[in-house]
């Protein structure tokens, strides 16, 4: 299977963000390495930048838009879209949305250049609920909502801490650079 991000970026932006797209490219390739040993799946993944023109297109693109974009591009790959606007349609409390093979977070923007800390803190965990969400569903799990939705509770409300990798997709508390859900109550 292959995963591919999607890093959407207005035209004005493309420059300023590279560091982000930089940033993304080696998410994806460390959640390969997360996919992998958390849902025992083998996966591919891709990144990529999807340019998004000034003017009036930049409110054309919406989760209806992607979601088309993902039907186009092929729905047995798994698009992951980084967004810079929130999904309204969702009942996930991440400000994300997923469906079948199809996943999205609202990409926060932090103008500080190089900021590595914002996008994992921000960001990449993220990712790695809505990732949670559609693997738990696809290994045939039932909950794969409520179970996503409990441990994130416990995130942002009791100070549970996610759990930390450096560059090397190693886990750690000094120096991380990825961030994702603790998954040990998934009974994977
Ligand atoms: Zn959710």
């Amino acid at each position: 299977m292959l995963v591919h991000f999607i890093f959407l970026v207005k035209e004005d932006d493309l420059e300023k963000r590279s560091w982000e797209f930089e940033y993304v490219s080696k998410m994806a390739q460390f959640y390969k390495r997360w996919i992998e040993k958390t849902f025992s799946k083998q996966v591919d993944v891709l990144s990529d930048q999807m340019i998004v023109k000034s003017g009036r297109s930049f409110n054309l693109v919406n989760v209806p838009a992607l979601l088309e974009d993902h039907r186009k591009r092929g729905e047995d790959i798994f698009h992951f879209y980084l967004t810079y606007f929130r999904s309204l349609w969702t009942d996930c409390t991440c400000e994300g949305y997923f469906a079948e093979n199809f996943g999205m977070v609202w990409w926060e923007r932090n103008d500080i250049k190089d900021d590595i800390s914002f996008l994992m803190e921000k960001n990449c965990v993220k990712v790695s609920h809505e990732l949670a969400h559609e693997f738990l569903r696809q290994t045939g799990n039932k909950n794969y909502k409520e179970l996503v939705h409990e441990v994130w509770d416990k995130h942002i409300f009791a100070l549970l801490p996610f759990e930390y990798y450096d560059e090397n997709f190693v886990k750690t508390n000094k120096h991380p650079i990825f961030a994702t859900i603790d998954i040990s109550d998934f009974g994977l």
